[in-house]
């Protein structure tokens, strides 16, 4: 295979997905909902289907279906404070994945000049093979926890400013932050955007701003978009999941909002590999979005009420793992947590292999409890895995009999 690739071929999801599908294991790693996406959004699909149009079967615009990019343009313009042209500043692609892939190859520069990727860790994995891969270099900056071995909140996981500055250069091309981070469910603070605003407009850099899970941000902690501080809209590529927004993660559509001259290079990169998204599926989310759009911030709405379903699930699970002694990272967002295994006194076994104790724990874990998460070190370069070592990640957007079975097998542990 192309050398490009060497360094990538492990890949947490691949592994960890393939080990949790072993029958018997109830699966608390990957992150999807283990219940029914929103009853209008399925139904938007099935009228698709249904529909007499005969284009709603062909393909359609490279960028975006006409209807979901106004859609989404009329969704986020409040959002962003300013009128989105759905035409030119929207590049609809597979995923949010796709999205980073279409931005990272788009503006990434092979080679030591200006090819230089700030990435926040913990990341979601994916951010590191893909700068890689487009020939930058990726400069790695932790949150670092201010307090542990306690219960504590993802707030407590913190930048240090002089720190991040320090990363700046003049061959910082871009900085990628996850707000809500995945996998810490940390929302950044209007103090943490100011300071990575300052640096991205005094070093010249673009930002990446992934939010795919800015639905979900509990009471009490606000989102906020990066691209609305003043001066960054220029230098911001903002991006977001349907799978995230509607609970449907199969649906693998996903959008970059940013200035035209940010998208021009990302749509160059789409145009060549993708070229466009699946119709039926764009029409149907579509439709799905112009219905919450319509009832935005109403009780039905379900970009306000998906968080407050998931507050009690959150709540019990960071009780039962407090119980038990491992202490969990409450999240301000999203529907991961993690939870500190270091005071588990397990025997793990020697598997010959050299990786961090968090991929022993979770295949062990598997193995024996019959219990499915995800290794944290994966979301940390080979530098820091240490950071990671002594967590497991717990996904949480499940039925309560998921976590009652789950809560059953952590209680029943010794
Ligand atoms: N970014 C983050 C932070 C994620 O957790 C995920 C996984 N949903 C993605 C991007 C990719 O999203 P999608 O499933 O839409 O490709
Ligand atoms: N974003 C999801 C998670 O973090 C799924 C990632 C994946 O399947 N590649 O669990």
């Amino acid at each position: 295979y192309a050398n490009r690739l060497v360094g990538s071929e492990n890949n947490v999801w691949v592994e960890f997905t393939k080990l949790a599908s072993e029958p018997g294991v109830l699966n608390l790693g990957q992150g999807f909902p283990d219940f029914k996406a929103p009853e209008h959004v399925v139904k938007s699909l099935q009228q698709v289907i249904a529909s007499e149009n005969p284009f709603l079967q062909q393909y359609t615009r490279s960028f975006g279906h006409p209807r979901l990019i106004q859609a989404l343009a009329k969704l986020f313009s409040p959002f962003l404070k300013r009128n989105i042209d759905a035409f030119t500043e929207i590049l609809l692609s597979v995923g949010a994945y796709g999205s980073l892939f279409c931005i990272i190859q788009g503006l990434v520069n092979p080679g030591d000049e200006a090819s230089a990727v700030i990435i926040i860790e913990p990341y979601f994995d994916c951010y590191e093979p893909m700068v890689r891969t487009a020939g930058g270099t990726p400069v790695f900056v932790p949150l670092r926890p201010s307090k542990k071995g306690v219960i504590s909140s993802s707030g407590d996981w913190k930048l240090d400013p002089i720190e991040l500055e320090s990363k700046f250069s003049s061959k910082t091309k871009l900085i990628i932050i996850n707000t809500p981070n995945n996998p810490l469910g940390k929302v950044f603070t209007q103090q943490e955007l100011e300071l990575i605003a300052e640096l991205c407009k005094k070093f010249d850099v673009v930002c990446v701003a992934d939010e795919v899970y800015e639905w979900m941000t509990y009471p009490g902690y606000k989102h906020l978009k990066i691209a609305t501080l003043p001066g960054m809209w220029e230098r911001t590529i903002t991006v977001g999941s349907a799978g995230k927004m509607f609970s449907v993660t199969g649906w693998k559509l996903g959008w970059s909002i940013g200035p035209e001259n940010l998208l021009f290079g990302p749509k160059l990169v789409h145009q060549n590999c993708v070229y466009t998204c699946p119709t039926p599926l764009q029409e149907a989310l579509a439709v799905a979005i112009e219905t919450e759009e319509e009832r935005l911030g109403a009780a039905d709405c379900y970009l306000n009420s998906l968080a407050l379903e998931l507050l009690p699930k959150r709540d019990r699970l960071a009780q039962v793992l407090e119980s038990l002694g491992m202490h969990p990272v409450v999240p301000e967002a999203g529907y991961f947590m993690l939870a500190d295994i270091s005071k588990m006194n397990i025997d793990l076994p020697d598997d010959g292999k050299d990786e961090p104790k968090d991929f022993k724990f979770v295949r062990w874990m598997i193995r024996e409890k019959k219990l499915a998460g995800i290794p944290p070190s994966a979301f940390f370069c080979s530098e820091h895995k240490i950071m990671g070592k002594d967590y497991v990640r717990f996904c949480f957007i499940k039925k309560d009999s998921t976590l009652a079975k789950a809560a059953d097998i952590l209680q029943n542990w010794k």
